[in-house]
């Protein structure tokens, strides 16, 4: 797949790159700032379409599903961590982990918000707003969000750009645990190439080009 974010000129931000991203596996990307990261990630979540090229989920082509399917792609298997958390500010955080199960044809029981908010260490905040948490409660809330669905993919997009070194180190190596003991696949974006201790796939993005570094 290509992309191109615009037909005038001839800047591709994804080179021709081609990625298969095996089921259970913990796979980094890094690379410098505007190098292309956020490009392949948004490309393989099913958020913006390549230019050219296919992203095959269960043999079928992502975009080539219409809206709905596509959003039910996005809200039931994948889940999805930010650098700026995005948490809704108006809910609590019990409803902002809660917000992906309105996918899911049985609503989550009480007991599973709970539960997964223990997991991450934020149970004693369920009521409160995100704004009084901290920057690495928050992460840790849209964590616990992404995982509430049992997702097949997580999609991390500089999950600790915006966290002191401490609130880094505990962001990503609980994603990095939990991914692996519930076989989650991980993919994730990060200018860091330390940030997760021992991924089963590390490449790096230079300048639009994909390079796997280590296996
Ligand atoms: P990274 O995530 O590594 O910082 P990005 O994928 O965000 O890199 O950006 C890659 C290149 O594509 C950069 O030159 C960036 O300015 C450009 N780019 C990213 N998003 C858009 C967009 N929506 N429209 C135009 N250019 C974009
Ligand atoms: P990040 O790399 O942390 O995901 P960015 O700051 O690179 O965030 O991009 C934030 C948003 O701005 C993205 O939606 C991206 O597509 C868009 N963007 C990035 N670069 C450009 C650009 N040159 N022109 C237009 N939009 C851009």
């Amino acid at each position: 797949m290509t992309k191109r974010y615009s037909n005038y000129e001839s800047f591709f931000a994804l080179k021709p790159t081609s990625l298969t991203v095996d089921s259970g596996t913990i796979n980094v990307i890094y690379g410098k700032s505007g190098s292309g990261k956020s490009t392949l990630l948004n490309i393989l979540g099913g958020m913006d379409a390549p230019t050219q090229g296919k992203v095959m989920f269960e043999n079928k082509d992502l975009y080539q599903l219409n809206d709905k399917e596509q959003s039910m792609i996005r809200g039931k298997r994948f889940g999805f961590v930010f650098q700026f958390f995005h948490l809704i500010p108006e809910l609590s955080v019990y409803d902002n982990i809660s917000l992906p199960t309105q996918f899911t044809k049985e609503p989550l029981e009480e007991k599973d918000i709970v539960t997964i908010a223990k997991t991450l260490g934020v149970e004693q905040r369920l009521t409160s707003l995100p704004s009084t948490l901290s920057g690495g409660e928050q992460q840790l809330v849209a964590v616990a969000r992404a995982l509430i669905n049992h997702p097949d993919i997580i999609f991390a997009d500089e999950p600790t750009g915006n966290l002191d070194s401490y609130n880094s180190s505990k962001v990503s190596e609980l994603l990095e645990t939990l991914c692996k003991e519930r076989d989650v696949t991980l993919v994730l974006v990060t200018h860091d190439k330390d940030l997760i201790q021992s991924p089963d796939n590390l490449y790096q993005m230079e300048d639009g080009n994909l390079q796997l570094i280590r296996k």
